[in-house]
């Protein structure tokens, strides 16, 4: 979609910092971190949210969480520990709306989120 700013980065349209690609999944820094790591795993095909997906599209989410395991091993977070956030819809704070995993760590996370 040549409105939606992921699928711009995606095909290389808008800059990004990407720091793994493959036939799936494209993943960068965030714009605006919100922790010493703070990646974004998007998957290559436009799905708008968790709540749009599809039978079809249950193997994509499990390849961007496994990206995000290997990412998180390359950081150097896995023993201290990592979350993975998606969020989807209004009150959840989405904001774009191109389906895409947070991985953050590098210090502690609160619980419950805001
Ligand atoms: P959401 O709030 O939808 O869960 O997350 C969207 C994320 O995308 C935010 O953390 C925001 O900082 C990030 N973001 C928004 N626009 C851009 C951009 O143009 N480039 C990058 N790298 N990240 C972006
Ligand atoms: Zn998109």
């Amino acid at each position: 979609m040549s409105d939606c700013i992921f699928c711009r980065i995606i095909h290389k349209q808008l800059p990004a910092q990407i720091v793994h690609e493959d036939d799936f999944s494209v993943a960068f820094e965030d714009i605006h971190p919100k922790a010493p790591v703070h990646v974004l795993v998007i998957p290559r095909v436009h799905i708008v949210s968790l709540d749009t997906m599809r039978e079809g599209d249950k193997q994509v989410l499990g390849h961007l969480l496994l990206v995000a395991q290997k990412l998180a091993r390359e950081r150097g977070i896995a023993e201290t520990g990592y979350r993975t956030v998606i969020n989807t819809g209004p009150q959840a704070g989405q904001s774009v709306f191109h389906l895409h995993l947070h991985l953050l760590g590098g210090r502690s996370l609160g619980w419950p989120p805001g």
